[in-house]
């Protein structure tokens, strides 16, 4: 289970003093379940990492907690409520916003990347996004996908950046891993409720998932949920408390194929940092409407050829505040034709339309995608034919009006060449 904390506020090394530890040296401390160690991977006036590299002792957490029924459990690996309070322990005057050499640094926004190994994450990289960006992080997750048939796991490796003081990135970790794992490895009482309110002073009130936080937080008792809500909002806590539970429950739907896939499209945009973005083969626009609800992306232009598809997306829009849907527009327009209209974006989704067209039709695609309208970033789903195995009542392709479905190898080729032909770096997920 491992923490890092990079700054690249200079000079770097004053993280040292912030965290009351010493670059120069190794700190260990003996805890409950286990020993966590404190070192630096690189120390310089530029850039200063310091990681938290917990190692916990299953048999002693089954021996002094007598939480855990079993010894092979993911407690080890993982960050959880373990790592809050190996934070708590070891970064105690941090998490207090105190620092004895440099007081001032400490109330100091600066540059830190916080990166975390391992984040089991109930809810997904949806929830994780939630909770984090609303509080002004950039969110970079990987996923640690389970081979095929399974996908994806709940496990993340989550990479959080910010201007910020080093006090309030400890407390958001400090009450926001548990929350995402969702398990705690002790009982909680009414002492978490002051805990909870210490850390979250300044941000969990106004979070918009304040609630799921807390009730999570709090293991889902709900006396305590509805005595912490009270304490950090007036009006019904009650009223709010079930309100918020339908929103959970909805938000943890397993998500289909359809929107697992356009979750991780818009992150792919996002990752790339897109502000112009191009959807084409927008269809009945449902990515579209998701990218409008990110206010990063200021322009958003889908296309399709279907006058009926753009009409059903021109619906969707409809109740969209004015100033909102100013953001989006609709184009009629073919793929495999030059079009001026999509030049100088920053990023385009094809998403499932390349399998519409006739196989001959792909080098004319590629070229006027990638060769004319060359927006810096490409997002390309197109379905993976092995897949289909899994579709019981499936024969043949998943669509009357697909041309064909590749294999992961076939669109890989496909991806190489093209990229190779126009000049573009290709990733596969
Ligand atoms: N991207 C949407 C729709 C996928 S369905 C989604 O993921 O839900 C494929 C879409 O591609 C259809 O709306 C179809 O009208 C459009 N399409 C197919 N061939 C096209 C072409 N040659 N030029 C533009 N759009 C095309």
């Amino acid at each position: 289970m491992l923490l890092t904390i990079t700054t690249t506020f200079q000079p770097a090394t004053d993280l040292g003093y912030l965290l009351a530890k010493n670059p120069a040296r190794l700190h260990t401390v003996d805890l409950a379940f286990g020993r966590a160690h404190v070192f630096y991977s690189e120390a310089t006036p530029e850039r200063c990492t310091a990681a938290l590299l917990l190692e916990v002792d299953p048999v002693a957490l089954v021996r002094d907690g007598d939480v855990f029924d079993q010894y092979v459990n993911d407690r080890p690996w993982v960050a959880s409520s373990l790592m809050s309070v190996a934070i708590g322990r070891v970064f105690g005057t941090a998490l207090g916003g105190r620092s004895r050499e440099r007081p001032e640094l400490a109330e100091t926004p600066i540059s830190l990347v916080a990166r975390l190994a391992a984040v089991p994450c109930r809810g997904g990289e949806r929830f994780l996004r939630e909770v984090f960006e609303p509080l002004g992080y950039t969110v970079t997750a990987t996923n640690h996908a389970l081979g095929e048939p399974f996908g994806a796991s709940r496990y993340f490796t989550v990479e959080l950046s910010a201007t910020i003081t080093l006090a309030t990135l400890l407390s958001h970790l400090y009450v926001l891993v548990p929350v995402l794992d969702d398990k705690k490895h002790y009982w909680v009482g009414k002492e978490e409720i002051d805990k909870l309110l210490d850390y979250g002073e300044g941000w969990l009130g106004t979070h918009p998932n304040r609630d799921i936080i807390v009730r999570r937080y709090l293991r889902h008792d709900r006396r305590l949920t509805r005595d912490a809500l009270a304490r950090l909002v007036d009006g019904d806590p009650d009223a709010e408390t079930e309100r918020n539970e339908a929103a959970e429950e909805a938000l943890e739907r397993p998500l289909s194929l359809d929107e697992a896939r356009r979750v991780s499209v818009v992150a792919a945009l996002k990752v790339a940092g897109a502000k112009r973005v191009l959807d084409l083969g927008c269809g009945e626009g449902k990515l579209l409407r998701t990218l409008l609800d990110e206010p990063g992306f200021e322009e958003i232009v889908g296309m399709d050829a279907s006058i009926r598809a753009l009409e059903l997306a021109e619906r969707r829009f409809e109740r969209v505040p004015e100033r909102k849907r100013a953001r989006v527009k609709l184009l009629h327009g073919a793929l495999a034709y030059r079009d001026s209209r999509l030049a100088g974006f920053d990023a385009a989704a094809v998403v499932e339309v390349i399998e519409h067209l006739d196989p001959p039709r792909l080098g004319a695609f590629a070229r006027a995608l990638f060769g004319h309208a060359k927006p810096a970033t490409v997002v390309l789903t197109t379905p993976n034919v092995e897949y289909n195995a899994l579709f019981p009542t499936l024969s043949g392709f998943r669509h009357a009006d697909h041309r064909f479905e590749w294999t992961r190898t076939e669109f890989a080729e496909w991806a190489a060449a093209v990229s190779d032909a126009y000049g573009y770096r290709v990733r596969i997920e």
